[in-house]
């Protein structure tokens, strides 16, 4: 268990106040104006160093991406970018950051700014957290009137502003570039890459896009050393991480923990165990809704750690990690989840403004033991046409948890199903359209 001392998120459940006074007593802004006269070199090499990986689900090396911000500043102005749009299902952590710990992104933002000769930072928050967005405006006064940022931040010479971007609520706009045309004032759809936003981002110029937590652990990175951050958790999967726990558990919960505890740990000790006990496990979602699902035989021994999930053909995602006891019809928790991704698809590519409504009616279907045997592999099929077709990685998002289903759970499908002739004579295409669903579905 992480001790409380490497403890990075100390008012996680705001015990001990979420104002800047309070923020203060706990070390936040404490010999920042150092930090910054140690330069932008030093401080990307000491994130690369901590060997941190992003928080918001991809786990690209943050220090990497720092390092893509063209050195020098020609005649475009460089931006940081915080995604807070947090709206992968399953995951609630950045909210908790915003509410109780807001200096902390604010000075990570000021250090992560300047590495990346940024004097302007855009937060991104969906429209949904608007008690957050309050909060985080009120932080970020607060922080304007002590003079760590504004003007001359912290009396580093490095002038930086902060505006908070609220979202409508779409989901696609957590992917970076959806969200960058959304703050442009268009449509929120991903863009096609190359371009990368790193030379060609907001308004055309280079931008670093980053999760809250990310660049809210930096400061604690830099003024305790990357050598103290890398020698927690795993190589290649260093530090402590935010997991959000939901779904069958007695007592759901955000807790930060050693990358590379065990599962079973997790929710056991934190989370108050599975409602029914462990044996009545039946599945976990480990890492947001958009990555595969693990039964319980993996789920007994798994770690949580970017590289142990991908081993298993899951992932760590956003680390929100949903609980599925034995009480649920699991077939209909993933007909949800279809439903879900169907809804939000932005629909500028086929496969995926398509297949993701097929998958949902497909699922639908079998859920209520009135599909064919045949369409098993249809559903399998499609997954396959939507990943690695598409212009963002959503497509990706949508077919993996069909996927996992189908892979871990392909008996349960099977008893469902019936033997039926493919095409009826009375249906033309009985699986493509069912018109009650659509129906339901517009109203
Ligand atoms: Fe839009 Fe889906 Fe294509 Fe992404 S994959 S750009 S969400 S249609």
């Amino acid at each position: 268990m992480l001790s409380d001392k490497d403890r990075i998120f100390k008012n996680l459940y705001n015990d001990l106040g979420s104002d800047l006074e309070s923020s203060l007593k706990r070390g936040d802004w404490n010999g920042t104006k150092e930090l910054i006269k140690k330069g932008k070199e030093w401080i990307i090499n000491e994130v690369k160093d901590s060997e941190l990986r992003g928080r918001g689900g991809a786990g690209f090396p943050t220090g990497l991406k720092l390092s893509f911000a063209p050195k020098n500043v020609g005649s475009r102005e460089h931006y940081l970018v915080i995604n807070a749009d947090e709206s992968e299902p399953g995951t609630c952590k950045d909210r908790d950051i915003i509410k109780f710990e807001p200096q902390k992104l604010i000075e990570g933002i000021l250090l992560a700014s300047f590495a990346v000769n940024a004097h302007t930072c855009y937060i991104y928050i969906r429209g949904e957290y608007f008690n957050e967005s309050k909060i985080l405006e009120k932080a970020i006064e607060e922080a304007y009137a002590k003079k760590f940022i504004g003007k001359n931040a912290c009396g580093s010479n490095w002038d930086l502003d902060i505006y908070i971007h609220r979202g409508a609520g779409a989901y696609i706009c957590g992917e970076e570039t959806a969200l960058l045309e959304s703050i442009e004032g268009k449509k929120g759809q991903p863009r096609l890459k190359p371009p990368f936003p790193a030379l060609v981002g907001l308004y055309g110029c280079p931008t670093i896009v980053n999760n809250v937590e990310t660049i809210a652990v930096i400061p604690t990175i830099l003024k305790k050393g990357a050598k103290w951050f890398s020698s927690l958790g795993k190589p290649k999967n260093t530090g402590t991480k935010i997991f959000c726990i939901s779904g069958n558990v007695n007592n759901p919960c955000n807790v930060e923990e050693e990358m590379g505890i065990s599962l079973k740990e997790l929710i056991e000790k934190h989370a108050g165990g599975v409602v029914g006990g462990w044996q009545n496990l039946q599945a976990v979602i480990p890492g947001g809704s958009s990555m595969p699902l693990l039964p319980k035989s993996i789920c007994d021994t798994i770690n949580m750690d970017f590289d142990s999930l991908i081993k298993v053909g899951s992932g760590l995602g956003t680390a929100g990690i949903v609980v599925i006891n034995n009480d649920q019809d699991i077939i209909k928790c993933f007909a949800r989840i279809a439903r879900f991704y169907k809804h939000e698809s932005c629909g500028q590519c086929t496969p995926c403004r398509e297949g993701s409504g097929w998958m949902w009616r497909i699922l639908e279907r079998m859920s209520k033991g009135e599909a064919t045997y045949n369409e098993i592999d249809i559903l399998s099929d499609v997954t396959k046409q939507i990943e690695g077709h598409t212009i963002c990685a959503f497509g990706e998002g949508s077919a993996w948890p069909i996927q996992g289903l189908l892979k871990h759970f392909r008996k349960e499908i099977e008893k469902r199903c019936f033997e039926e002739p493919l095409i009826k004579k009375e249906t033309k295409v009985p699986y493509l359209i069912d018109q009650h669903l659509l129906e339901k579905d517009n109203a």
